[in-house]
């Protein structure tokens, strides 16, 4: 056999469930055991602000492999079960139980965050599968929805929202994803979440609530003294790692195998702080195929291989009727190219020598792979 007797992933989401499988694509024969704290084997987290909130999914199609694949490849899931104290070679477990590990891994992914100001009733965060059912429920014709964060999800909330006949304010110092796409692309981003019907109330971030009738929330505070009125709220304000199991706040720092540089524990997927070529220092992926694709390093680390996971950043999101998909550096870029209009267009980042380095699509999918196929290829070549 190779590799180690038991590994433990602790966290059965998608980087939990990938570095399972990925132990047995590679031919591990030993015991392998996935806890994760939800009641749900593990899920699609991304159709959560989308098609779940649009009620064009079912939750049982979310699964990412059913329960028995996993038996299939003889991976033991237990779900409703945190891990609650780690010490070297085992772990104490919710339910009491400890389990013995000759190699760990971390797949714990991220929590929302929250505003520091008490919650009332009616307040939503979109992590779960329950998050997301418990926000369809206040949706519909005519409610005043608020939604602190203008980020990916909070954007994806907003226009979804919209669709279903809800009165949406989006709140945020800045335009539509302005921090992760720049300002022109927010530009155009804007426009089309006004022609959603989406209200952007900007310059101001949410700090607070007030409480209505039956302690409801009534409005959100604003940090430049506005409120916004409304029935519900979703504050979607970003993620932070949940990595308290190792004592570390904000996520644990990793190699790009995810090797964390404790005797046989590794990390993956939101909770890993890993360096990346394309970024400046190592950020949490905090996006579907990094974190992807670090837990397949981790696995194939955790068996004594090293396959660094070394490709551009990438995400996409659906909003406002348009699939965005971006690819290459998140940041540093000396300026930015236009082409197209709202429905259907390209932003090229280059830097000061005039290389392109990044690209954000909107509806423009042949667009995004040649550009991730050329960015991926230079990286390539920059290595050879
Ligand atoms: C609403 C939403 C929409 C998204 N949309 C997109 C998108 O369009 N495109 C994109 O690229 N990315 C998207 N993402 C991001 C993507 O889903 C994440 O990057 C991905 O899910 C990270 O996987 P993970 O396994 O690291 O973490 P998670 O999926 O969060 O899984 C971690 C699991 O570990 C569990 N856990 C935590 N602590 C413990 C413990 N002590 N014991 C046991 N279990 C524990 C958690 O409850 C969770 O089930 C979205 C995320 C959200 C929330």
């Amino acid at each position: 056999m190779k590799g180690p007797d038991t590994v433990l992933v602790v966290g059965a989401g998608l980087a939990g469930s990938r570095v399972a499988e990925t132990l047995r694509d590679e031919g591990f024969d030993g015991r392998v055991l996935v806890v994760g704290d939800e009641s749900h084997p593990p899920y699609e987290r991304p159709a959560l602000s989308k098609e779940v909130l649009a009620g064009r999914r079912d939750p049982g199609s979310l699964v990412l492999r059913s329960v028995g694949r996993f038996d299939e490849l003889e991976i033991e899931l237990r779900t409703r079960t945190a891990a609650v104290r780690l010490e070297p070679g085992r772990a104490v477990l919710s339910d009491g139980s400890e389990v013995g590990w000759s190699a760990l891994v971390l797949a714990t992914g991220s929590a929302a965050r929250r505003l520091p100001a008490p919650a009332p009733a009616g307040v939503h965060v979109v992590r779960t599968l329950e998050d997301a059912l418990g926000l369809r429920r206040e949706l519909g014709p005519g409610r005043r929805l608020a939604v602190a964060g203008a980020g990916l999800v909070g954007c994806e909330v907003a226009t979804t929202a919209s669709r279903l006949g809800a009165d949406v304010t989006l709140i945020d110092r800045g335009l539509p994803l302005e921090r992760l796409v720049g300002r022109e692309g927010a530009e155009l981003l804007a426009e089309r979440h006004r022609a959603e019907g989406v209200t952007l109330r900007t310059g101001g971030a949410a700090t607070g609530f007030t409480h209505g009738a039956g302690g409801r929330v009534s409005s959100v505070l604003l940090d430049d003294g506005g409120r916004v009125g409304c029935d519900a709220a979703v504050v979607s304000i970003g993620c932070r790692p949940s990595s308290e199991l190792l004592g570390v706040h904000g996520g644990v720092p990793t190699d790009a195998c995810g090797r964390t540089g404790l005797p046989a524990i590794y990390a993956a997927g939101d909770v890993a702080l890993a360096p990346n070529p394309w970024t400046s220092r190592p950020a949490s992926a905090g996006h579907w195929t990094a974190a992807a694709g670090l837990a397949t390093a981790a696995a194939r680390a955790v068996l004594g291989e090293h396959a660094p996971y070394e490709a551009p950043p990438s995400w996409w999101s659906d909003q406002a009727g348009l699939r965005l998909q971006f690819v290459g550096a998140p940041d540093g870029w000396a300026t930015s190219e236009i082409d197209g209009g709202t429905t259907s267009f390209a932003v090229r980042y280059l830097d000061a020598s005039g290389a392109v380095v990044a690209g954000l699509f909107a509806n423009r999918a042949a667009d995004y792979a040649a550009l991730r196929r050329e960015l991926a290829r230079g990286l390539t070549a920059a290595a050879a």
